[in-house]
């Protein structure tokens, strides 16, 4: 008799202020591309890729807000059922940084507390960066997550993003 394949699924959301990069992380992780102009998918609520951990097959599922948290107005849908978030701010935008505590509390309250990493994208950009390393460090700590730099332009970091993710979501299994 063949043994069953059993394979994990997760659902991740993306959050974080608009132009921070999730789009492109997206495209980025599953596509393998980045275009300075990614116009977002209509149509299509998320992108998948799998991966392998530890000898378990894992399918991620990337949910994209698409633009929506522009206006505040992120449907149920789009949290429904997520097991793992990444919450991101960008190096170069204060305000994006400023906004991770209410994201993190946002997700929180409709999720309850799931696997989630911070990341600082865009450090191709460190020279106009408006937030330095230590108070990054210092809100992975108060929120009690994990911290990634990124730059999803260069690749650097993108796919521990995801990986440490689903790491995470397995040990929760
Ligand atoms: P979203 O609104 O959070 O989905 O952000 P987008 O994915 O649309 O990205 C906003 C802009 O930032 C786009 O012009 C991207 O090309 C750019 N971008 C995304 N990631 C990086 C990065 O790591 N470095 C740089 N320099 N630009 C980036």
């Amino acid at each position: 008799m063949r043994e069953e394949e059993l394979e994990v699924a997760l659902k991740v959301v993306i959050v974080g202020n608009g132009g921070v990069g999730k789009s492109s992380m997206i495209q980025r992780y599953c596509k393998g591309t980045f275009t300075k102009d990614y116009k977002k998918t209509i149509g299509v609520d998320f992108l998948e890729r799998q991966i392998e951990v530890d000898g378990e097959e894992v399918r991620l599922m990337l949910w994209d807000t698409a633009g929506q948290e522009e206006f505040d107005a992120i449907t149920k849908a789009y949290y429904r059922g997520a097991q793992a978030c990444v919450l991101a701010f960008s190096t170069t935008d204060r305000d994006s940084f400023e906004a991770a505590h209410s994201w993190k509390l946002k997700v929180e309250n409709e999720c309850g507390e799931i696997p989630t990493v911070i990341v600082q994208n865009k450090i191709d950009l460190m020279d106009q960066s408006v937030v330095n390393p230590e108070e990054a460090d210092l809100l992975a700590r108060a929120l009690g997550c994990r911290l990634l730099r990124t730059s999803v332009k260069e690749d650097v970091n993108v796919a521990a993003v995801f990986r440490h993710l689903a790491a995470r979501c397995l040990a929760e299994l």
